[in-house]
């Protein structure tokens, strides 16, 4: 191999137009950062004239013409250091039109600045779960760059399935300021695991819409939708989907009865209360399994000694009858979920202890009126894990990329990050 294809290979560049100079590698302090500078000519004999189609054939056709000197182009670091490639590029006179051209390369596009390896590191990095701003900086681009970079992807984002998903989860969140509606809608295929599509609007009128650019043939193809309680959901599930199970993903059924527990605990919270600093930074025992408290004793600040797990919360459910009893009514809840008992939840929310609060007196007819639908979620078994992974995946994604303005950016990111994009 000789000495510049060794060099070439090294910077992963593909164009064998290309001879760098060996004996010009400098460094180079630009904006603050030090660059290495490597430099080099881009020259080939043409083929035919690009302006009139004359075919390249002797001295008398296309001749070289000197250089346009100094095209600087970004590559991706060498070696963790920000690295610039200056190359001159062959200019060419065709002796048929007279015409000057210039050498191009695929290394980097006509008129651009960041090459096409620069580029191809940009989409990589923005399939890793960080900002924009950290994939700016390592890659040595501006982040309107990256900006820029996206929208073009948002095109090939946009996912139209000929055929929907026989089972499918239904979920919103909220997503960025100039969404059309105020919540983003997502569809889970809850086979794959993968994200099927997501719309910018939840509302009955668009979701509809939607659903029916699928024949009726095909919706009646759908065997399963899992959703949350939204009532719009529910009632568009089964006006479209006849042949559909509907159910109430688990997620969404024990999400309730969590923040009503966590309400009760939260309003005896006052400075007032002896337990306050008990019931404050003690949360996290409180609405975990009780079958997962330890039994072990340790020492404990707050209580000034030696003390289980188990024996902190029953102290605690024991200062106030509303609490207990919610707690209890909870613990009932998430266990025959767990256990997959229906009969012993129905029994719970048709034969509640009357001191529970009033948070969870909610939650309770709320569980009565979609019973049908709960009933359906102990039946049929989807995988929870792929629903939830989801929605970590959108609670991070917002987390590391808060400020996102675009919703197509948004979008863009999620599916990239999902590998869903090729290419
Ligand atoms: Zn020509």
């Amino acid at each position: 191999m000789s000495m510049n294809n060794y060099i070439l290979n090294l910077l992963n560049i593909e164009d064998n137009n290309i001879y760098i100079f060996t004996d010009k590698l400098k460094e180079r302090k630009i904006k603050g950062s030090n660059y290495k500078i490597i430099e080099g000519i881009l020259t080939y004999n043409p083929s035919s004239c690009p302006c009139c189609g004359c075919v390249n054939e002797s001295h008398n056709d296309i001749i070289k013409w000197g250089f346009r000197k100094n095209c600087k182009i970004k590559i991706p670091k060498v070696s963790n250091c920000k690295s610039l490639l200056i190359l001159h590029k062959q200019r060419f006179l065709c002796k048929n039109c007279n015409n000057t051209f210039i050498a191009e390369t695929n290394l980097v596009d006509k008129y651009k600045s960041i090459s096409n390896n620069t580029d191809k590191q940009i989409r990589l990095e923005l399939m890793k779960k960080q900002s924009e701003k950290d994939v700016s900086e390592r890659t040595d681009v501006s982040v309107s760059h990256i900006d820029r970079t996206m929208t073009k992807m948002v095109s090939h984002t946009v996912l139209r399935h000929a055929l929907l998903p026989t089972s499918m989860n239904w979920d919103e969140f909220k997503a960025t300021r100039d969404t059309k509606g105020k919540m983003a809608f997502i569809i889970t295929d809850n086979d794959t695991g993968n994200i099927f599509d997501i719309q910018d609007s939840r509302k009955s009128r668009d979701l509809d819409k939607y659903f029916r650019r699928y024949s009726k043939k095909e919706r009646d193809k759908v065997k399963h939708i899992s959703t949350d309680f939204y009532t719009g959901y529910l009632y568009l599930a089964k006006k479209l989907f006849k042949n559909a199970k509907i159910s109430i993903d688990r997620f969404h059924i024990i999400t309730q009865v969590y923040v009503a527990l966590n309400s009760t605990r939260v309003g005896l919270c006052k400075k007032d209360n002896p337990n306050y600093n008990k019931l404050k930074d003690l949360w996290k025992l409180i609405v975990k399994n009780e079958n997962d408290l330890s039994e072990k004793k340790k020492y404990s600040k707050h209580f000034k000694k030696e003390i289980s797990q188990k024996e902190m919360v029953n102290y605690m459910i024991n200062t106030d009858k509303a609490l207990k009893a919610t707690y209890e009514c909870y613990q009932g809840i998430i266990n025959s979920i767990k256990n997959k008992d229906f009969k012993k939840f129905k029994n719970i929310i048709n034969h509640p202890n009357m001191n529970i609060s009033f948070k969870m007196k909610q939650v309770l007819n709320l569980y009565r009126e979609n019973i049908e639908y709960i009933e359906n979620s102990f039946i049929y078994d989807i995988n929870n894990g792929v629903i939830e992974g989801n929605n970590n995946l959108i609670k991070c994604i917002k987390r590391i990329a808060f400020g996102y303005k675009k919703y197509d950016h948004f979008i863009t990111r999620i599916f990239l990050i999902k590998n869903n994009i090729k290419g």
